[in-house]
């Protein structure tokens, strides 16, 4: 078939893209996210299911599926889940059809996971695109998750001590972002940078599920 651009090359196709956000808790991922949301961007945000309580300011189907043990279990047990974890003491899940289906639409998939988590993705789909969140300092981090009042002390600790942890896995990813304080807006646009530059490379990542 005759090359319609007439350019002596042909344009590679643009297969739709699987970005993973990780960092530790309270690094701001959901926030940076929300973020991204509220500018309309055009991804699809996939939504976890837990079995976490509900936080007061959450709702259901937006931040997260908040589902039972026993619902949580049978989707393990047929499969459902692209990647699952026990993340301090529940269980997180995203659910492969949704990832396949928006990939299907040919839409760009944002998922946000612990460390941990974003390990179990760089196996199972190597060319997904990984970025870490990285907070400003330790001290930044502790002052979010004292803001956020979600946990007791001791698990405040916990975090903590698992962030210093989960920040040596970062040499595992591809892209490196430092969430500043109140500069949400920031981490939204490079994030959005990231994934426009990606769309640009000579040979597109191929993510198959
Ligand atoms: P939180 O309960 O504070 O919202 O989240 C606790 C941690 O679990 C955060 O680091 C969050 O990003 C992570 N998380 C959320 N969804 C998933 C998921 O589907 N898989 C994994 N592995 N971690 C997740």
């Amino acid at each position: 078939m005759e090359n319609p651009t007439n350019l002596p090359i042909d344009l590679p196709a643009r297969p739709a893209l699987l970005v993973v956000v990780s960092g530790p808790s309270g690094v701001g991922k959901d926030a940076a996210l929300k973020q991204m949301r509220e500018r309309n961007y055009p991804f699809h945000f996939l939504v976890t299911c837990t079995t976490r309580p509900k936080r007061a300011e959450e709702v259901d189907g937006r931040d997260y599926h908040f589902i039972t043990k026993e619902q949580f279990a049978e989707m393990e047990a047929r499969g459902e889940f692209l990647e699952h974890a026990i993340v301090y003491g529940y269980d997180y899940g995203n659910s492969r059809r949704e990832v396949r289906e928006a990939l299907g639409r040919g839409q760009d998939v944002i998922m946000r996971i612990d460390v941990q988590g974003a390990a179990t993705i760089r196996r199972t789909v190597p060319d997904a695109i990984f970025i870490f969140l990285l907070p400003p300092s330790m001290g930044a981090l502790e002052a979010r998750l004292r803001k956020r009042r979600t946990e007791p002390e001791e698990y405040l600790q916990i975090r903590l001590h698992a962030a210093r942890l989960e920040m040596s896995e970062v040499e595992n990813f591809d892209y490196l972002i430092v969430n500043e304080d109140d500069a949400l807006d920031e981490t939204a646009q490079l994030i959005y940078a990231i994934i426009q530059a990606e769309k640009c490379r000579v040979k597109p990542r191929r993510v198959t599920l």
